[in-house]
């Protein structure tokens, strides 16, 4: 089902795909506003609940009879490849569609998360060619042998803040190990998806292996996640939300993969080199318009050092370009929806309001952009770790900080949180990043430097961060079952 463009901004500028323009349609769906002007620009319609039993019969026929889990597997990598070269080839498109419905800024769609999107396809691709299974001899009686098979039917949520990348990782890692899946956009950022699901269909992925259902999570999302037809569910998205889609999910003891939320402590000793530490911890927590759910929201830094980093990292933020997404030299773009956009200004309300907190930056919309969602990079002094604004996941460019005496007190603070998914230290201290690294109850710890990644290790969450783990062993983990054969000798 295409999504009919309305009044995509300056089209000729952005280059989009002939988009038809229709009015936007009058059945469910959902419009697509353009969120530095406050535009709408695309209407896409929406799966119907119903269609739900439809999707996964296709699936699931595809799976049982269609060609895709029974190809060699160097066809299948060869055909991952294709993806990938696809998505490079339709980099600028994607990108733009990305950066449309997200606001993300240009420069981070295209170099960052296309280029990332290209590489979950390769990685998987070359994780095929080197697969292997396992044997044991049993005192020379037995010979168990241990496979591995896709699960079957995977459903596959995402959320908005990173649609390509993240909906490409799931992907790629389902389809690599032969699944068929049915791939459920956020209705708020279902453009960028829709394409590449396309373009995985044009690399020779057979029909019936991809499907995309759009719309909304009490609605097609949650048809799906209850289906007894789908065997694993895939789920990337808020820390509420995984808990309804877990429990949706125990009606058929399905498996579930959850990545969830994060409020990622930020820790930076009088040991650390303070320039790369300003530095990182502004790409750390602005990146991506601070709605990533890696972002090192809360600052813990020591008060040896607090006045200057606090006075170096306010004055950086102050002076970071927020404009128009598409304009190269934005650092960064406007919220990505309203009711988002009302979410932050609340935040920046009880900032300014509470006196438990001291506003050194933001915290309001950006003054004399009176129109488009732009909110103001804040930088919010705390002094008590229980309260709202450095509890909660803000998920914007909103990030506190606190004056901590030592490590110890950095490494308690850091760990009174609900979510658990990352964590930066910086230090040249070697005991003391050691120590953090063990006593921090994160899945990543890192070590002066932001945000890097490596499809190798696992990534995802402790505590209410999530349920399992993305890259590897967890996505072989989430994408199979294991089978033992024992065979007498
Ligand atoms: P969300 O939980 O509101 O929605 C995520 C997806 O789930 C959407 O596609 C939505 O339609 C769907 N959904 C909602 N309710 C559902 C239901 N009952 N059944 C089935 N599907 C349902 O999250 P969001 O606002 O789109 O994304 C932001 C959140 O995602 C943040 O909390 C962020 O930290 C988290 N996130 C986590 C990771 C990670 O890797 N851990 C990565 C990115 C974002």
């Amino acid at each position: 089902r295409g999504a009919a463009f309305a009044r995509p901004p300056e089209a000729a500028d952005l280059a989009l795909p002939a988009p038809a323009l229709d009015a936007p349609g009058t059945g469910e769906g959902q419009t697509l506003v353009y969120a530095a002007r406050e535009e709408p620009f695309a209407f896409v319609p929406h799966t119907a609940p119903g269609e739900a039993d439809a999707l996964v019969a296709a699936a699931r026929d595809a799976f049982e009879t269609g060609p895709w889990r029974s190809m060699p597997v160097t066809e299948r990598a060869a055909t991952l490849r294709r993806v990938s070269a696809l998505v490079r080839d339709h980099a600028d498109e994607l990108a733009r569609l990305q950066t449309l419905e997200t606001s993300i800024v240009i420069s981070q769609s295209r170099g960052m998360h296309v280029a990332r999107t290209a590489e979950n396809f390769t990685f998987f691709a070359d994780l095929l060619a080197g697969h292997s299974g396992e044997s044991y001899e049993q005192s020379g009686r037995y010979l168990s042998i241990v496979t591995r098979e896709p699960v079957g039917v995977a459903v596959l949520i995402a959320p908005w803040n990173a649609p390509l990348v993240l909906a490409s990782m799931k992907l790629a890692a389902a389809l690599s190990l032969g699944n068929s899946v049915i791939l459920k956009p956020s209705e708020y950022a279902p453009l960028a998806v829709l394409r590449l699901a396309e373009l995985v269909r044009e690399a020779g992925v057979p029909d019936g292996v991809v499907q995309v259902a759009c719309g909304t999570g009490p609605g097609i999302g949650n048809a799906l996640v209850s289906h007894p037809g789908v065997d694993v569910v895939g789920f990337i998205g808020g820390t509420e939300t995984g808990k309804r889609i877990m429990a949706s999910a125990a009606g058929s003891l399905k498996k579930v993969g959850l990545e969830l939320g994060g409020k990622s402590a930020n820790i930076i000793l009088a040991s650390a080199d303070l320039e790369r530490a300003v530095d990182g911890s502004l790409m750390g927590i602005f990146a991506g318009n601070g709605e990533q759910c890696l972002a090192g929201s809360r600052i813990l830094v020591e008060e040896s050092v607090a006045d200057e980093f606090t006075a170096r990292f306010t004055a950086r933020t102050k002076a970071l370009k927020v404009g128009d997404p598409f304009d190269p030299a934005s650092e960064i773009g406007p919220m990505a929806f309203a009711a988002h956009f009302e979410k932050l200004l609340a935040f920046g309300e009880t900032a300014h309001s509470d006196p438990a907190y001291t506003v050194l930056a933001g915290g309001k919309r950006v003054e004399g952009m009176e129109k488009g969602y732009f909110f103001a990079p804040t930088v919010v002094e705390a002094c008590d770790n229980s309260t709202t604004l450095c509890q909660t996941e803000l998920f914007g460019p909103f990030v506190t900080i606190q004056r901590v005496q030592g490590l110890d007190e950095a490494l308690a603070i850091a760990n009174e949180s609900e979510f658990g998914l990352a964590s930066y230290i910086w230090s040249d201290d070697l005991p003391s990043v050691m120590r953090a690294r063990r006593v921090l109850r994160a899945g990543t710890v890192w070590v002066n430097t932001p945000m890097a990644r490596d499809l190798r290790s696992p990534f995802g969450g402790y505590k209410q961060s999530g349920i399992g783990r993305d890259g590897l062993p967890g996505s072989i983990e989430l994408f199979t079952e294991e089978k033992t054969t024992l065979i007498p000798q």
